[in-house]
């Protein structure tokens, strides 16, 4: 006999979940008082399964008017409107309706579980089984776990995802679980850094595409609704308190102006005469090697290795210096000088030192994130040469790079840098000069996020990752990234941010961490 579950509310999220757990094998039950929203579900149902030509499993479907008085069912889900009052009402329903060892599952995305398990009896029964929209394509499941729930209870949700087909991942019972809240910096850097004019949202969003994300945050946003995405921001800064959280200001305004994005036709886009025309910031690598320029490449580390390969492969003249002590042995003849340094110092001392030996035609790259320019700049006799430049982690997966467009740099300078990260196959986007320029600030907010959740034990590290990339298409995981990048390196750009903007953007403490050998175990197996 097929196992059953009785799912409560039969709109955006119950009707999808409905249909993936008859896809998973179980006979279901939807209770939906409305008729619209039933007639809505069935359409929804009808093209789903057309596309996919199973609509035998919807005979495993039966609608219901309310909660029956008693019911047999294994799984008993409730996906209603996101209210307190309402969702304790329908659990204190269900929990008497179902059997005393019957799992009893809450669809919320923003509310404590815990509160939720305290209003039934027998609360060890009681998990967050958070899905994603549309819950038929996503593959994850964030596992709430509430203080009061069993193992055994946990251990059955656990069963229950694999039944549907979806990766689960264990997250604690804490605001925004895992997706909702490490995904925040992603929309509220983005929204600092137009707040500060850093550059257009075309360009910020270009660069975000240009590092692997899917869509950008302001086209994103646009799409899950300003309100929507404003509204888990301010649940999750009115639970956490955490300054870090605030909203900005700009979505606010943008909230009352009815500015919501795709369904009002506005938002940071305008969609009156249909969908924008995407800005790319793309480059295609150039096929003959440029051998007008003499490129010094300064540096080590990963950074500098994937520079120095990606140089000569473009460029017939190109010198390497890994070690600062051998410095003097760059050439006279260098017109691009690019400084990788370490990923992590302040590298304007010998910046100003090569400023006072090579020639004034040559240009000088220097690495934006850990650098301060401006700094930089006052130390130069020629601070019109200097350009910096922002290359986050691994620059294969990085498609577009930000450049400053700062009051010094010479217009042929900064031509010089569009024409070479252009030469490199990379596309080049001008932005304001600012602490961690956007890609930093965001993503490296993101990572910072991700390592608190872990540290707070909202989940592991490996869960982190896997929610990030299923649950909001991320292109790794942003621990993965972190370590690509370097605790050290993003703990460098998050100190300046926070000497900026606030302690609130601090580096976690446990950023260190990055640095480590990712398997400490495994390596000392090895020895
Ligand atoms: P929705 O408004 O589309 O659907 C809710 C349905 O519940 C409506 O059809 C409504 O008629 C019905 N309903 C209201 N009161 C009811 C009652 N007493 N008994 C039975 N049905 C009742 O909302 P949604 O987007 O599906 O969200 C539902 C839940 O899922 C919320 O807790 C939300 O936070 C969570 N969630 C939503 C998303 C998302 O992207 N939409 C993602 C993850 C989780």
């Amino acid at each position: 006999m097929n196992q059953r579950c009785l799912i409560v509310g039969g709109g955006t999220m119950g009707s999808g979940i409905a249909l993936v757990a008859v896809r998973g094998g179980y006979g279901v039950e939807i209770v939906e008082p409305l008729a619209g929203a039933r007639e809505r579900a069935l359409a929804y149902f009808e093209r789903e399964t057309q596309r996919s030509g199973d609509g035998a499993v919807l005979e495993q479907i039966t609608w219901l008017d309310g909660i029956p008085a008693s019911s047999d069912v294994e799984l008993a889900l409730e996906a209603v409107p996101e209210r307190f009052e309402l969702k304790r009402d329908v659990f204190v329903a269900l929990a008497h309706a179902i059997a005393p060892d019957a799992l009893l599952a809450t669809n919320t995305s923003s509310l404590s579980v815990a509160a939720l398990a305290d209003v039934v009896e027998r609360p060890d029964r009681v998990v967050g089984l958070h899905f994603f929209n549309p819950p038929a394509r996503m593959a994850l499941l964030e596992v709430i776990c509430a203080p009061q729930t069993s193992d055994e209870m946990l251990e059955r949700a656990f069963a229950v995802a694999e039944k549907l087909g979806k990766t689960a991942v264990l997250a604690s019972d804490t605001p925004g679980f895992i997706v909702n809240r490490v995904a925040r910096p992603f929309y509220l850097q983005a929204m600092r850094a137009l707040e500060c004019e850093l550059a257009s949202v075309e360009e910020l969003d270009a660069l975000a595409r240009g590092v692997g994300f899917r869509m950008g945050p302001f086209e994103l946003m646009d799409l899950i609704g300003l309100d929507v995405n404003f509204a888990t921001t301010e649940s999750i800064y009115a639970r956490t308190g955490a300054q870090r959280f605030a909203p900005v200001e700009l979505q606010r305004r943008m909230v009352e102006q009815g500015l919501l994005g795709r369904k009002a036709g506005a938002g940071f886009y305008n969609y009156g005469n249909g969908p924008p025309e995407r800005y790319e910031a793309v480059a295609e690598p150039q096929a003959q090697s440029n051998s007008d320029e003499f490129v010094a490449l300064l540096g080590f580390g990963p950074r500098a290795d994937e520079l120095a390969e990606l140089l000569e492969q473009r460029y017939a003249n190109v010198q390497r210096i890994e070690n600062d002590e051998l410095i003097d042995e760059l050439s006279p003849q260098a017109t691009i000088v690019i400084d990788a340094g370490d990923g992590v110092s302040d590298r304007g001392e010998i910046i100003a030192g090569l400023d006072s030996v090579l020639g004034a035609e040559s240009v000088f790259f220097i690495d934006a994130y850990a650098t301060d320019l401006r700094r930089c700049a006052r130390r130069m006799q020629h601070p019109q040469r200097l350009i910096g430049y922002g290359v986050l982690g691994a620059l294969e997966s990085q498609h577009a790079v930000e450049i400053v467009d700062s009051d010094d740099a010479s217009d042929d300078a900064l031509e010089l840098a569009q024409e070479l990260f252009a030469t490199l196959g990379k596309g080049a986007v001008l932005v304001e000069d600012s602490p961690g320029l956007f890609l930093g600030r965001t993503v490296g907010s993101i990572v910072n996020e991700a390592m608190i959740a872990v540290a707070e034990e909202v989940a592991s590290a490996d869960d982190v990752d896997t929610a990030m990339r299923l649950g909001a298409n991320y292109p790794i995981g942003p621990v993965a990234w972190g370590r690509e990048i370097g605790g050290a390196r993003i703990a460098r750009i998050l100190k300046r941010l926070a000497d900026e903007e606030g302690e609130a953007f601090a580096p976690h403490r446990s950023l260190w961490m990055l640095d480590l050998a990712p398997n400490p175990e495994a390596e000392e197996a090895v020895e």
